[in-house]
Order: C-alpha cells, then structure tokens, then sequence
C-alpha cells in the first residue's frame, strides 16, 4: 500500500437504493463522509433480484409474461436515471448499456424458453444484472454531483470464484492481482462497486449468493485493506432480540466478530457470518447503519470485545426436533457419537445442538424439523444391531421446539449468567427440554417448547436487558386522584430512573368506557387527548393481560375508582401476579371472605396489595398500625376523626352559620362527595374503621359497626338538588346540638371509635375543647392508638386527610414502597 490514506468500504442495500430518492439521500451520504478514498458497493434495487430470478422461472414455464417483465424492469431504471442524471449524455450511455444488457437478458430468456429449464449458472448470470445497473446509475449520479475521481470498477472482472462445500470461495490471489491491474496504488477518490456479481473460474458471469453484497464489501474491504466497512441498510444496527417478539429489543453499539456470527447463525438480521470471514480474518471492523436514520450510531462489530453487559443478544431459531438416543449400552463405549453424528453426516443432515450427560447414557440432539425424519431413518440404520439387541433401548423424536440462545463474549467467566437465564424462564413458566453451552460460554442455548418461544425471549430480554426494578404499570380510574398521580409520576419518573434504577412505566390507563394501552409506555403529558382519540373500549380482563406483559418483570395495576365491580378482581390479579395498589376503599372494607381471600394470596405468594391511602390519604395510618400489631405492641383502642368532609364541616360549624349553608359551601369547594349525603351517612366513615379493625385482626364488617347517620330518614329518598333544599329544616336541631356542647365548653365531632373487643361505632360526639379531636384544622384526619406501649400518652398521626394531592402521593408512595420490596434501594 501507497502512504495514502486508507480506504473506507460502504455497502449500500437494496433497500438503500430502492429509487431516485433512495440513491440521492445515498449520495449525500458519500458526498459527506470527510474520507478521501471510499469505495461503494452496491446492492440491486429492491426487489430487482428476485424479478431476474423471477424471469428465469417464467422463461422455464414458457410464460408470456416475461418479455412484459423484463421491460418493466428496464423502465424502471430508466425513470430512476431520468430523475438523477441531469446531463443527456450521461443518461444515453446508461441507457444504452441498459439497452444491451435487457437484449442479452431476452436472448437467455428466449433460449430458456425453448428448452424449458435453465442451469444453475445461467439463473445466476441473469440475476446478477441488478447490481450492474444500480452501480452504474450511481457512478454516473455521483460524477454529476461530485468534485472528485468516480471510477465503476467492474467486479466480476476482479472477484473469481470457485464452488465449496460452504459456498463461494474466492480466488485471492487472481482478485489481487486483477485489482492491482485496475487500480492505481495511489488512486484518491471514489470507486463503485457492482456487489453481489463476480467471475467462476471459466469466466463465465456468475454471483455470490443471495445477499452477497455484504460478501462483495467484505471481500473488496480484504482487498483495499480498508479502515472499515459500513453497511448501510435500513435498520438502526443490530437488536439484541428480534422487534417483532421483544418490544423492549434494543440497538447493541458493539459486537464481537463472534458474537455477530452467534447472533447471525441464530437468525438475527445481521450479515451472513460467512460473509464477514475477509473481514475477520484482516481485523476490519464493520458498521451496521441505517441510511434512513444516519444519525443514529449503529453497530459496530470488531475484534474487540466490550465487557460491557454480559449478554449481547437473545434470538430463537423455530421448528426445531430434539432426538435422543438412549441406551445403558453407549455407557463407556468410544465412537458412539462417531458414528451417530457421522451418519447425521452421511445423510445431510446439519445439527443444531447437542447435549450429552456425562453418564453417557443418553444422547441428545437437535435438527431442524425438516429433517426429522432423515435425521431416524439414519441413525436407526446406523445402530440397527445395537437397537435390536437392546444396547440402545430408544431412539425418541420430538417436534415442535425452539432453541433459545443467549451470546455474548462477556458471559465467560462471569457467575451466574446461567442462573439469570434459567431463573427468568423459571419465573415465566418455561420448560427447558435441553441445553447446550459450548466451553467458550459464548453462547448458553436452551430448547423449549416452540408454542412458549415469544414468551420466553421477553422474559429473557427483560431478565438481562431491562432493570430489575421495571414495573409495568396499569392505571384505572384517572379521575381526580389517579389524574394527579399521574402527573407527580411524570414529574419524577426520570429522576427515579437515574438516581434509583426504578423504571415505572406506565401502559395502561383505563376509564369505566376506554382504555389506553401502550407497549412501552403511554406518554404521560397528553394521555387524556390520547385517550380520547386512540383509546379503545374498556375491557380489563385485556388490561391486565397487557400490563402483565412476558416482557416486564413487574405489573402492577392502580384501581383509583371507588368501584366495587374493579374492586372484585383483585383476586384474580394477585392470583396471576399482579400487585395491587388502591385507595378504594370497597375490597376491604366489603365480604370478610374476600377480605381473607385477598389476604392470603398475599401471603401466599410474593405478590403485594397496598392500601395505605383507604384511610387517612396520604397519612401513615395503616402502616403505623401494622407496625405496632408486627413489633407486639397490644392495641387497646383506636379513635378518630377519618373524615375530611366532615372535619372540615364541624370545624367551621360555630353556630352562628345554618348547617346547611356550611354544607353547601363545602359541596360547591368541592369538599364533598357530589351527593353530600354519601359523607353525613357515615357509611364511608364506617367503612374506614371496618378496614382498620381488620388490619387489627378483628373479623368485622360495615354490619358491625354501629353508626350515626347525619342524614335524616325523610330525607334519603330525594335527589341530591332536593336534599339540599330540604335539609335547612333541620339546622335548628343541629344549631340546639351545638348550643348544649358549647355551654358545657364542648365542640362537636363526628368520631370513629374502636376498641380491642371489637365493638365499633361511627356518630357524632361532644369532646372537650382540650382534647386532640378538638384541636384539628380545616380537612385534618386525626387517629389516636391507645396501646400498651403507647398507653399515658397515645400515639397520634394527624394531617391533612383528603384532598386529591395527599391522596396521589400517598398511592405513589405506596408504589415505591412496591420497588423497595422489589429490591430497588430508595
Ligand atoms: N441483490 C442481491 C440479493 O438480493 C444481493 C444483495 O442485495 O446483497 O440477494
Ligand atoms: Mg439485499
């Protein structure tokens, strides 16, 4: 090599040249790279290949068609150079090398025809005729655009090659030599290559295989001894798992030589393992980039290897047939696997995995479904004696199954790799038949059942890819509460993500008509627009299953309506594992059966129900009680004022205002519910003490509980509007309540009361001015714990018991308490 600077090889695909516009965005992309000498190869225009392959198989059947298809293809070059080439001479000569070549073309048709079949070297001459026009119309597009040296270097003039047993070898040192007749050593400026066409050793126009342009760019990057290669295709670069299956799939920034051919070999779209040995063997690193997003980085596969992620790569190969061979008669005895992958051999068939107990008493392995029956025949011919005889007890064959692999270089050496990887198909109920790792722990591949595959990459995937602590999270009922967790979630999510690893995404809102689903995460500035516009129709059962994704270890759903039908599927959730967080009151507070159902699924399994915010919003009520009951403190009774609404109304209630107006006020600040009589019944009071006598252990309902309804009974039957009006006849008696409590220096609460035995009683009370319930402000919930521990001097949580914002952050608060138990350190 010349002191020049070296050569960059650019591969550009079928898809990346697919029309004018194509080739345009690809010449800005070579008109941009800053190297002085690049070479291009080019790949057909989409779908060019399979036409003239296409062609071929009309001529044999003596179709008509075919001359119609033929010009087809010949118009379309010519309006794709009509639209590039600005210069007429330029498009006369493009058009008149089209011209022959389509002449040509229709002869081999033509003798096809009459003799009905065509040879292997004749449908490769013809297919190969694609790469020749685009990498001409490129030349000449470049020349028009392009201050600098543009030569066609005709490859089939430079790569010879000659049949083997894996494919096309090349000839290197004719390719050397004819490259070095055609190319001046200190050629500055850009070369085009036809991919794909190439010489057999007669001379004779021939190809390299199907997708062989990537071949043609390593080879020619061997022969210019290139920097680098780039294949500019239309994806971002290599996933770590296929799109299709694994949402969560990801572009991996850098590759091993080996892992890429691991990858390839299980069906990954990267390029054929076979077609990067030029480059492997020189050390030249290859590109994968996308020219519809060149921004984007790419992958890079090189000799290098990042330790970087232990795993590069999860990909499955499908219709799979697992054989054993199984026979106390193989114990010990040499050339047994001799013989029965020589007769797989013999009779063609390839294998795919093998795995062998060191007892040696059976052999397993796998082939593609395909070849099931070759692959007995053969083997059962192969140990006929030994079978008869009963050496070899049974040859078993199965269908159906799927490999799944896991590559990655930096698995060597690293505990505990294996026990991700089964722990995860564990953990998503997947079977594992067999398994195979080769001693240079590149690769770990597992055969499941082939119906489980989709299911077990997404577990996998997330298992290695995603953050232990990613939760997918379902969202019911956005009405004032759920609407305002969602928007101090969106305001920390990110903060979360950084500082804690605690991925919260959420993929499901759902209302009592529509529902929102997403399969990574619903965005959550505009997901009520979103909602309206791309939401379905509401159907849980389809939530759930949505947010308990294969893809995600965790799903939690979020039940923020005050619903009891919603309420009545918890059980079925955490039955499949979903954790559960409400502040609906209904589940708890509802049967004692299901009550005790909900809690001995949790805990029966590790599955998490949290409802801190049942009582009290946001205030630590629950939790303190559990605490207390969990440490042994024995508690004597529970007191207190669960009532924001009602709070609020006896605090401001001094008399000297009619109850009714104070009850209006409170109805239009929104305080109450919008049937003002659901908080004066004291039902939802009631409903509060009943959740914290269970959580005390006491086997009580709303039944139990005696209550004190501030509604009037004449009064229930009325609408809301109605109610209002009517309920000022009663102020008096309400005013007389009060005169008599203040004369004597009392106030007046509505107080919720428990004691140890069980007896449970909601109503209005007197309580002395000095006394802690006397003492409360505005919204203000206040609970008193008389215990052993806490027994001179109660403990008392007290604060701000309702209202949308508290109540939020009291359910968020609930889900991060949910990561924690899940591992994440907050
Ligand atoms: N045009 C050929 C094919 O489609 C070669 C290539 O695109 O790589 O197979
Ligand atoms: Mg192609």
């Amino acid at each position: 090599m010349s002191a020049q600077a070296g050569w960059i090889v650019r591969k550009f695909g079928g898809s990346s040249v697919a029309n004018a516009e194509c080739i345009e965005r690809a010449a800005r992309l070579i008109a941009a790279e800053p190297a002085p000498r690049q070479a291009i190869v080019v790949s057909a225009a989409r779908g060019v290949t399979d036409a003239l392959f296409d062609l071929v198989s009309r001529a044999e059947r003596q179709d008509q068609e075919a001359a119609s298809r033929l010009e087809a293809l010949g118009d379309r070059h010519r309006t794709m150079a009509s639209a590039l080439l600005a210069s007429r001479e330029a498009r006369d000569t493009f058009e008149r090398d089209l011209a022959a070549d389509l002449r040509n073309i229709a002869d081999i048709l033509h003798a096809t025809a009459i003799v009905r079949a065509a040879s292997h070297s004749v449908r490769e001459l013809v297919a190969g005729y694609g790469e020749l026009w685009s990498s001409r119309l490129i030349a000449s597009a470049l020349r028009e655009r392009l201050d600098c040296n543009i030569t066609w270097l005709d490859a089939r003039e430079i790569v010879t090659i000659r049949p083997g047993e894996l494919g096309p070898v090349v000839v290197w040192p004719r390719a050397r030599a004819a490259l070095a007749e055609r190319l001046d050593p200190d050629y500055t400026g850009v070369v085009l290559v036809p991919g794909y066409v190439a010489s057999d050793e007669t001379g004779v126009q021939t190809t390299l295989g199907r997708n062989g342009s990537d071949y043609s760019a390593s080879i020619f990057g061997a022969l210019l001894h290139a920097q680098r290669i780039e294949i500019w295709t239309d994806v971002d670069g290599v996933l770590s798992a296929d799109p299709r299956l694994v949402p969560d799939a990801r572009i991996v920034p850098t590759l091993s030589y080996h892992e890429a051919v691991e990858l390839a070999y299980f069906g990954a779209r990267v390029i054929h393992p076979q077609t990067m040995a030029p480059a492997i063997e020189h050390g030249i690193p290859i590109c994968i980039r996308n020219s519809f997003a060149p921004e984007s980085p790419g992958t890079i596969i090189g000799a290098t290897i990042d330790a970087e992620g232990a795993v590069k790569g999860i990909t499955s190969i499908d219709r799979i047939a697992l054989l054993n061979l199984e026979g106390t008669g193989m114990i010990g005895v040499p050339g047994t696997a001799h013989r029965l992958f020589g007769a797989l051999h013999d009779a063609g068939v390839s294998v795919v995995l093998i795995s062998q107990a060191s007892s040696e008493h059976s052999i397993c392995f796998a082939v593609p479904e395909g070849d099931i029956e070759r692959a007995e025949t053969a083997v059962r011919r192969a140990f006929d004696a030994e079978l008869r005889e009963g050496q070899i007890e049974s040859l078993g064959a199965t269908r159906g199954h799927s490999i799944l692999a896991v590559v990655g270089e930096g698995m060597a050496g690293v505990p505990g790799v294996a026990a991700r990887l089964f722990g995860a198909l564990g953990g998503a109920g997947v079977n594992v038949r067999a398994i195979a790792q080769g001693s240079s722990e590149r690769n770990i591949s597992a055969v499941i059942d082939g119906r489980e595959t989709t299911r077990a990459l997404r577990a996998v995937h997330a298992g290695f890819y995603l953050s232990p602590h990613t939760l997918s999270i379902g969202v019911i009922g956005p009405g004032r509460v759920g609407a305002t967790f969602l928007t101090q979630l969106a305001s920390q999510a990110e903060r979360l993500r950084a500082e804690r690893h605690l991925d919260l995404r959420v993929r499901g809102i759902a209302t009592s008509r529509r529902m929102l689903l997403d399969g990574r995460s619903v965005s959550l500035d505009g997901w009520s627009d979103a909602l309206a516009r791309d939401g379905a129709d509401c159907d849980l059962d389809r939530f759930a299953d949505h947010v308990q994704s294969d893809q995600l270890p965790h799903a939690v759903i979020i039940d923020c309506t005050a619903d009891r039908a919603v309420a009545q599927r918890y059980a079925d959730w955490l039955a499949r594992g979903i954790h559960v967080i409400t502040p609906n009151k209904k589940a708890n507070s509802g049967s004692f059966g299901y009550y005790e159902q909900l809690v001995r699924q949790r805990r029966a399994s590790r599955v998490h129900y949290l409802y801190e915010t049942t009582v009290g919003a946001g205030l630590p009520i629950i939790q303190t009680l559990r605490d207390l009951r969990e440490t042994g403190d024995e508690i004597h009774s529970v007191e207190g004022i669960l009532s924001g609404t009602l709070a609020w109304l006896f605090n401001l209630f001094d008399g000297s205002r009619p109850f009714s107006d104070i009850l209006r006020e409170a109805r239009e600040r929104g305080y109450t519910e919008p049937d003002p009589r659901d908080d004066l019944t004291g039902g939802d009071v009631a409903s509060k003490l009943v959740i914290l006598a269970r959580e005390l252990g006491l086997r009580i309902g709303l039944d139990d509980v005696e209550v004190e309804s501030l509604v009037p009974a004449p009064l229930l039957g009325l609408d809301a509007d109605s109610f209002l009006d009517r309920f000022a006849a009663y102020d008096a008696a309400m005013a007389e309540r009060h005169a008599v409590a203040a004369a004597a220096g009392d106030v007046l609460r509505y107080v919720a009361r428990l004691d140890a035995g069980g007896s449970a009683s909601v109503g209005l009370e007197r309580v002395p001015a000095s006394h802690p319930f006397a003492r409360i402000a505005l919204t203000d919930n206040v609970v008193r714990f008389v215990t052993g521990r806490y027994h001179e001097n109660p403990l008392i949580v007290q604060g701000p018991g309702a209202g949308p914002d508290v109540t939020a952050a009291g359910v968020f608060a609930d889900l991060l308490r949910l990561g924690t138990y899940l591992g994440a350190s907050l």
